[in-house]
């Protein structure tokens, strides 16, 4: 049983300049494993900044507030600390990677997150089986890392690390919107299998409700101007749906 638990997050983006913007102002959120949460909101509501700062992304400067996983500080570990400690930030590794195949990169994140490196012929078919789940061509894990991915196949990728990382919490924040029908069920499907797994607490950062047909969260959190202004269940996602943002873009102003 794993808890990642944010309390009073206030975040800053600094512009290059003198100035700092205040992106997050006071964010608090419990996520459980095997526990899905979605956090929805407009454009600009400071959903990724969230999801950078858990991450530990350098532009995003924590001014207060505190995130631990099992009461450890994860504001004080490395980047690599994050992924050992059972924490999945999908947008990690965004780089193209020329020369480094999918397969020689998933098998050194697995290493670095277990510890040890998996016996090459174990990984392999660790590796088949989980990209068998979710419809992946056996010629992906040739590929080179990210280099020409179509949206459908960044979001194959991400839930393949999932398969086959088995963090305690997973961000996935879901800027992607150009996702066929046919990627977002696979998408959807790896998140429901880790939800319902028990194992996996999932937070699920998304613009659009098209998604949530898909995954039924156990909690909607409606971010607006930086922080939580509405929380229920996944009937708030239909009420989304139906009516938008627009009456929280006015409450989280
Ligand atoms: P969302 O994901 O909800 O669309 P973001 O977290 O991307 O929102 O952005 C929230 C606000 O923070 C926006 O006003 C955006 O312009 C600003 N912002 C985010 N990242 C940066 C950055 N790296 N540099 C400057 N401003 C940023
Ligand atoms: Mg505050
Ligand atoms: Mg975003």
């Amino acid at each position: 049983m794993a808890t990642l638990e944010i309390r009073d997050l206030h975040v800053s983006v600094g512009d290059g300049s003198d100035g700092s913007k205040e992106i997050l102002r006071g964010v608090d959120l419990t996520v459980r494993s095997g526990e899905t949460h979605a956090i929805m909101g407009p454009n600009g509501s400071g959903k990724s900044t969230l999801a950078y700062a858990i991450a530990g992304h350098p532009k995003y400067d924590i001014t207060s507030g505190a995130v631990t996983l099992d009461g450890e500080d994860v504001l004080a570990m490395s980047v690599d600390e994050r992924a050992r400690a059972g924490l999945f930030l999908a947008m990690q590794y965004p780089v193209e990677v020329p020369g480094v195949s999918v397969s020689n990169f998933l098998r050194s994140a697995v290493t670095a997150v277990r510890g040890e490196a998996p016996k090459l012929r174990q990984f392999t078919k660790e590796m088949k089986a989980a990209m068998d789940a979710l419809a992946i061509d056996p010629a992906f894990a040739q590929r080179s890392l990210n280099e020409g991915f179509s949206g459908g196949e960044k979001k194959r990728h991400e839930i393949l690390q999932l398969e086959l990382l088995k963090p305690k919490i997973a961000v996935l924040d879901e800027t992607d919107s150009g996702l066929d029908v046919d990627a977002l069920k696979v998408v959807s499907e790896g998140i429901n299998r880790f939800g319902s797994s028990g194992e996996t607490g999932v937070l699920l950062i998304t613009h659009y409700t098209r998604i949530l047909r898909y995954v039924k969260p156990d909690f909607v959190h409606v971010f607006s101007g930086g922080r939580i202004v509405e929380q229920g269940g996944s009937e708030l996602a239909e009420v989304l749906e139906n009516e938008g943002y627009e009456k929280y873009v006015k409450a989280g102003a």
